[in-house]
């Protein structure tokens, strides 16, 4: 388990993140898919009724071709009307929604009629079906436009018909059959197409015979110049999202000419019917991978914030274990550690190192004069003053014990010693604190001084115990100065090598002291032989 709340959230965000990358890649997949069924759908669909209606047009044609064939016959052509229609026309005609079969002679009236046995009397002349054929001889079957039927009613019709011709190959009529457009009504009426699907038939030139959902207004419309018919009459079959020009729904189009009849089908499937289905899904499962998702972050928030909380707490613990409580300086636990490491830090790199022992003047008879609670207001001062004085980072101060204090100065010889020494010591006596009992009449400090320089110390307990002994003989030079170890070995040697009974004055780096060794020195080597006058 991580211990950083940040990666905690991290990790959460990733986590959550993923989930919803396979979701939103699920959802992608479950759309193509609902186009992919959508697509085979429409396409199944406009396949059928293609082959539903090339096959009954077929058959239609066959009749009209069968009329022809028997007209050239010329038994059939003088057998009586009664015969005849029975020999011309077989019972194909009658199926459901197909009208009369009709042979129209040259000038447009009704010849032969398969629903009677005295042809109506009626004139077709001025029907496409029967011009196209009076025009051209090439046309072969054709499909006429809608058109309502003068003959019967049965509603809007389109006609298949075949030219008749003499021997001779002039116009001779046509042989005409209707189909009622219900037929394509009810057969798009039978198609599972949703609520937004659409189907049309169109003849190839664009005119609508029929669509579903069924408009009577429309039939007959042309569809000459809109997207999807021009679509339309770029192959014999294809698919496509288009918007219908006639009611301005997106839909994706199946479409198939029928045949090789002059007829357009397409089969449409509302884009919203199409995603319908996935957009309920991809609700309930966007609504559940959110959930899911502000859980996780939710809970890895939480669990980070309690994980600041518990190393905010260690941190302070670790703090408090290294932190003396009334001077809020180092404790003596902590000092050990940095010693000892500046220590190493200061043989590897061959870097002075310079250790203050700083110890408090007469504090017992301070506590005795003003008290315990005075006495430890009075360290809690000095212990600032230590605090403020050493600025730089690898500087430490520490509360060595009781009334005494320690600094340790990474990186720093003697004189940079001394000048925070003498700065600590300045600003003790600043603070102004009575203390009647001492010489100096105010609260002031002694301190010590060892400087590591080229080594001169083969252990760190030989270093500190020379900063101790310069305490000592900043205590015993009247207190409240400043002794360096280094100044003492060197005024040591200089007496030494003088070597002669006399008064030898030594002036002391520190600027507030003057060092004097009286008598006859070689006799009297002990530090305490050395007294020191402030100023
Ligand atoms: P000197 O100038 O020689 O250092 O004299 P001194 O009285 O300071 O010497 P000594 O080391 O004998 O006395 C130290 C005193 O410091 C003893 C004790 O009363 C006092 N002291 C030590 N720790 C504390 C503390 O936490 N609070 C208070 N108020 N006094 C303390
Ligand atoms: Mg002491
Ligand atoms: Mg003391």
């Amino acid at each position: 388990m991580t211990q950083r709340p940040n990666a905690v959230i991290g990790a959460s965000v990733v986590i959550a993140g993923a989930i919803l990358a396979i979701a939103a890649w699920v959802l992608v997949e479950m759309r193509q898919d609902a186009l992919t069924r959508a697509q085979e759908a429409a396409t199944n669909v406009s396949l059928l009724v293609e082959r539903d209606t090339a096959r009954n047009l077929e058959v239609y044609d066959l009749s009209l071709q069968a009329v022809i064939e028997g007209l050239e016959h010329p038994g059939v052509r003088n057998l009586p009307p009664e015969l005849r229609r029975m020999v011309l026309f077989d019972r194909s005609a009658t199926a459901k929604d197909m009208g009369s079969l009709l042979v129209l002679d040259e000038a447009g009236n009704v010849s032969i009629d398969s629903k009677s046995e005295s042809p109506r009397r009626i004139n077709l002349a001025d029907r496409d079906y029967f011009t196209v054929h009076r025009d051209s001889s090439t046309v072969g079957l054709y499909v006429s436009h809608p058109f309502e039927p003068r003959l019967n009613g049965g509603g809007v019709s389109i006609a298949l018909s075949r030219r008749l011709s003499h021997p001779d190959g002039s116009f001779a009529g046509v042989v005409v059959g209707t189909l009622r457009l219900n037929y394509f009504r009810n057969l798009f009426a039978g198609m599972h197409l949703g609520a937004g699907g659409s189907m049309a038939l169109m003849l190839a030139d664009g005119t609508m015979l029929m669509r579903r959902p069924y408009d009577a207004k429309v039939i007959g419309r042309s569809l000459i110049g809109t997207a999807n018919y021009s679509r339309f009459t770029q192959a014999t079959s294809g698919d496509f999202f288009g918007t219908a020009a006639i009611d301005g729904v997106e839909r994706w189009y199946a479409f198939r000419h029928i045949g090789n009849f002059p007829l357009v089908l397409d089969v449409a499937l509302a884009t919203q019917d199409v995603y319908a289905e996935w957009h309920r899904r991809a609700w309930i499962i966007g609504s559940l991978i959110g959930v899911v998702d502000a859980l996780i972050l939710t809970l890895a928030a939480l669990f980070a914030q309690q994980l600041k909380r518990r190393l905010a707490m260690e941190t302070e613990l670790r703090s408090l274990a290294r932190t003396d409580g009334l001077t809020k300086l180092c404790n003596r636990r902590a000092f050990d550690e940095i010693i000892q490491t500046e220590w190493r830090r200061a043989l590897r790199g061959d870097a002075p190192l310079s250790l203050l022992m700083i110890d408090v003047d007469h504090f017992k008879s301070f506590n005795d004069l003003y008290g315990h609670s005075a006495g430890d207001d009075a360290l809690a001062a000095v212990a600032r003053c230590i605090g403020e004085n050493i600025r730089r980072p690898g500087d430490s101060a520490a509360r060595y014990g009781g009334e005494e204090f320690a600094v340790v100065l990474a990186d720093t010889g003697r004189d940079g010693a001394v000048r925070v020494a003498e700065r600590i010591r300045a600003a003790v006596q600043a603070l102004g604190r009575t203390h009647m009992a001492s010489m100096h009449q105010l609260v002031t400090v002694s301190i010590g001084i060892a400087c590591m320089t080229d080594r001169r110390f083969d252990a760190l307990r030989v270093f500190v115990n020379a900063a101790d002994g310069a305490l000592y003989d900043a205590k015993g030079g009247g207190r409240n100065r400043v002794v360096c170890e280094s100044d003492l070995a060197e005024a040591q040697d200089r007496v030494e090598a003088v070597n002669a009974h006399c008064i030898v004055a030594v002036i002391a780096p520190s600027s507030t002291s003057l060092a004097v060794v009286y008598g006859d020195y070689s006799a009297r080597r002990d530090s305490s032989s050395l007294c020191a006058f402030p100023g």
